[in-house]
C-alpha cells in the first residue's frame, strides 16, 4: 500500500512540507492549493522540488463548488477547473480533488451534478487527468459517500473516481458496510483522519480535531478492511486538519503520521490476515504484538546535593534502600513491589537529564516477557533506540527515547527469574528503614504515573502509547484547575497494571503549565501509589510534607456522601481525599511538591477511576501553597 500526506497537515512552508514528507518516507504527497498560492516559487519549481525528493504528487486538493451552479455560472466554472488543470500539467499530477458544493447557489438536482460531472470528465480525459469527487459531510446537498457515489456511478466515465476520507464518512454515522458496493477501481484517493467523538458542528469538529489514525476515537480498522475489500490498490492519503499540528514541527509530524499508517496497516493485517495489505517492514511480516506487564522501576536524576530531599520524600513514604548499583553510582529504594532507583553517577545521562531538569524522572523501566519484541517495535515504528555502556555481566536492557527525551526501558526476567536488581545491583549489607520509629511498609505497588505534555505533543503522546505499548486510551476531559483548564487522558494496559494520565494545558497558569515550567518540558509529575493502609502510611508522611486540604472540601463531603463520623474525622485529620461511585471506593492523599514533581498515596476498594472529581481541590490546593511560598 502506497502512503501519501496532504500538505495541509503540517506547520511550515511548502518547502519545509515536502522536506518533512520525503524525511518520513512517504511515497506521494497532496498538495493543497493554499501552500502553492502562498509559497514563492513556480509550481515547475514545486513539481522539480518533489522529483527530487522522490516524492509523486498524488493529487491537487480541492477544487471547490463546482457542480451544479445556475447555469449562467457553469461557464465560468468550467473556465476554472482549465486553470486548474494548467496548473496540473505544471505540477505533474494527474489527480484533481473535487469536493462536494457548499455554495447556496447550487440547485438540488443530481441530474445536473451528474452532468456536470461526467462534462469536466471529459475534459479532464482530453488532457489526460482523473477527478476524485468527494462528499464534504456539510455539502449543500451531497453530504455524503452514498450521495457522492450515487453521481459517480451514475456519471460512469472512466475518468471520473470517487474519494472515501474517513472523517466524512464518520462524522455521519455511515454504515460502512455501502463500501462494499464500490469497486476498488472507481476509487480515486483514500484519504484517513481519525477524530475524538465530540458533539458539535460537523465543519468545526473536521476543521480543527481531526487526528491521525490512532490517536482519536474512529474504529479505523473497520474503515481499513472495507477499503481493502473493494481492491483498492491506491493511496493512503492523510488529509488532516488540526491546531496541535498546526503548531508543532512539522518533520515531528510527518513521523508521527507514517508511524499511524505502519500502525493501522500492522493492526489490519494481525485482524484480517486475508486482506493483502503488503507489510512494509524488510521480511513482510507481522510484529510482535505490545507486551507490557507492569512498572519495573523509576529511575530519578538527582544530584549529591540535592538527593536529600528526595530520599526524605522516600522514606516517609516508607521506602528503604535494599541495594546499589555494582558499578555506578546509584541507589535502589524498595517497598512492596515498587523500585525506585535514584542515579547520581557522574557522567551519564541521568546527570544530563539533571542539569536541564533538576531533580526529575529520568527513565522509567517496564517489565515484559518479550523485551526483544518491544524493541523491535520500536524500531519499526521509528522510535529512536538509546545504547547506553554496560558493563560485562551486567543486565543489557534494551532502551528507547520517550516523552520529553526520558529513557524507557524494556526489562524481561532472566530464565532464573532473577529481576534487574539480581543481576546489577547489590544488596546492602544492613537493610534498615532511615526513619525505623515510623510505622512499617505498607505501600503495595505503582498505581500510575502522571506525565504533564506540552500542547504539541499531546497527540503524539497518545500514538506512543497506542502504537508502542498498546495501551488503551480513554477520552479526553477537562480537569478544572483555579488557574485554567487542563486536558488529561489515560492510557492503560489491557492488565489495568499500567496506567498513565498524561495532561496538558493551554492555561500558563495551570498546574500542568507550572510544571512545565519548573522542570523545563514535559515529563512526569506525579507517581501515585497502592497501599493497604492508607491512614498509617499518612501518617508516616506527616503534615509537613503532605498537600493540606481546606476544611470546606470535608464539609461538602459530608453532605454529598453519608460518610460515618469516624471516617470523616480521620479524612480530616490527615488531609485525605475521598470519592466514591457505582463500583467502590477511594481514599487518597498527595505529598507536597519537589521541583514540581510530587507523590500520590492512594486505597483502592473496588474502585477504579483516579479520584478526577477530586483534581481541582489537589490543583487548588498546589495553587494556593505555591503562593504562600
Ligand atoms: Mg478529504
Ligand atoms: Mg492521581
Amino acid at each position: 500500500m502506497k502512503r501519501s500526506i496532504a500538505t495541509v497537515c503540517l506547520s511550515g512552508d511548502l518547502r519545509q512540507k515536502i522536506d518533512a514528507v520525503s524525511h518520513a518516507n512517504y511515497d506521494g504527497i497532496e498538495i493543497f492549493e493554499n501552500d502553492l498560492l502562498l509559497f514563492e516559487e513556480s509550481p515547475a519549481v514545486v513539481r522539480q522540488m518533489t522529483e527530487d525528493a522522490g516524492l509523486d504528487i498524488v493529487a491537487l486538493q480541492p477544487f471547490r463548488d463546482f457542480e451544479c451552479m445556475p447555469v449562467e455560472k457553469m461557464k465560468k466554472n468550467f473556465d476554472r477547473a482549465e486553470r486548474k488543470f494548467d496548473l496540473m500539467e505544471e505540477l505533474g499530477t494527474d489527480t484533481l480533488l473535487l469536493c462536494s458544493n457548499v455554495s447556496p447557489l447550487a440547485v438540488n438536482s443530481r441530474e445536473r451534478a451528474v452532468a456536470d460531472l461526467y462534462e469536466l470528465a471529459e475534459r479532464a480525459k482530453k488532457r489526460g487527468f482523473k477527478l476524485g469527487y468527494e462528499a464534504l459531510a456539510w455539502g449543500r446537498y451531497v453530504k455524503d459517500f452514498q450521495d457522492a457515489w450515487e453521481i459517480v456511478r451514475t456519471a460512469d466515465h472512466s475518468n471520473l473516481g470517487i474519494i472515501l476520507d474517513s472523517f466524512h464518512i464518520f462524522s455521519r454515522g455511515k454504515d460502512l458496510s455501502l463500501i462494499n458496493e464500490i469497486p476498488g477501481d472507481k476509487i480515486a484517493l483514500v484519504q484517513v483522519a481519525d477524530a475524538p467523538w465530540l458533539d458539535m458542528d460537523v465543519m468545526q469538529w473536521s476543521r480543527h480535531f481531526r487526528c491521525f489514525p490512532g490517536q482519536g476515537d474512529f474504529p479505523m480498522l473497520e474503515f481499513m478492511e472495507a477499503i481493502l475489500r473493494t481492491g483498492y490498490e491506491g493511496y493512503l492519503s492523510h488529509e488532516i486538519f488540526n491546531d496541535e499540528f498546526r503548531s508543532s514541527p512539522c518533520k515531528a509530524t510527518a513521523i508521527d503520521g507514517m508511524r499511524s499508517l505502519l500502525w493501522l496497516e500492522q493492526e489490519v493485517s494481525r485482524a484480517e490476515p486475508d486482506l493483502v495489505v503488503g507489510l512494509p517492514n524488510q521480511e513482510g511480516v507481522l510484529l510482535p504484538e505490545a507486551s507490557l506487564d507492569k512498572v519495573e522501576f523509576i529511575e530519578f536524576a538527582v544530584d549529591p546535593e540535592s538527593s536529600d530531599e528526595l530520599v526524605t520524600y522516600l522514606s516517609r513514604l516508607g521506602f528503604v534502600k535494599t541495594h546499589h548499583h555494582k558499578s555506578k553510582d546509584v541507589s535502589l529504594y524498595r517497598q512492596g513491589d515498587i523500585s525506585i532507583v535514584l542515579n547520581e553517577e557522574p557522567d551519564s545521562f541521568a546527570q544530563s537529564f539533571y542539569l536541564v531538569h533538576g531533580i526529575s524522572v529520568c527513565a522509567i523501566a517496564y517489565s515484559t516477557p518479550d523485551a526483544k519484541g518491544m524493541a523491535e517495535r520500536a524500531a519499526f515504528f521509528g522510535y529512536p533506540k538509546f545504547g547506553s555502556n554496560v558493563d560485562a555481566g551486567e543486565m543489557e536492557i534494551p532502551a528507547i527515547r520517550g516523552i520529553g527525551g526520558k529513557l524507557i526501558y524494556f526489562v524481561q526476567e532472566n530464565q532464573s527469574g532473577d529481576r534487574f536488581f539480581d543481576i546489577d545491583f547489590v544488596e546492602e549489607k544492613e537493610i534498615k528503614p532511615v526513619m525505623p520509629d515510623l510505622a512499617t511498609s505498607s505501600l503495595l505497588e505503582v498505581d500510575h504515573i502522571v506525565e504533564g505534555i506540552s500542547v504539541s505533543e499531546f497527540l503524539s503522546t497518545s500514538l506512543f502509547f497506542r502504537i508502542l505499548f498498546g495501551l488503551e486510551i480513554a477520552q479526553p476531559q477537562d480537569l478544572i484547575d483555579p488557574y485554567g483548564i487542563v486536558v488529561s487522558r489515560t492510557a492503560t494496559s489491557k492488565n489495568k497494571k499500567i496506567r498513565i494520565p498524561f495532561n496538558m494545558s493551554r492555561s500558563w497558569g495551570s498546574s500542568t503549565a507550572r510544571f512545565m515550567d519548573v522542570h523545563k518540558g514535559s515529563g512526569v509529575q506525579h507517581i501515585a501509589f497502592t497501599c493497604d493502609d492508607i491512614f498509617s502510611a499518612a501518617e508516616r508522611v506527616g503534615q509537613d510534607l503532605m498537600l493540606p486540604i481546606p476544611e470546606n472540601y470535608y464539609d461538602d463531603l459530608e453532605a454529598r456522601f453519608t460518610l460515618e463520623d469516624e471516617l470523616s474525622e480521620k479524612l480530616r485529620k490527615y488531609n485525605l481525599l475521598y470519592d466514591q461511585n457505582e463500583s467502590g471506593t477511594l481514599i487518597h492523599f498527595y505529598t507536597r511538591e519537589i521541583n514540581g514533581i510530587f507523590f500520590e498515596v492512594l486505597q483502592r476498594n473496588k474502585y477504579g477511576n483516579y479520584g478526577e472529581t477530586n483534581a481541582h481541590v489537589r490543583m487548588a490546593a498546589q495553587a494556593r501553597l505555591r503562593k504562600s511560598q
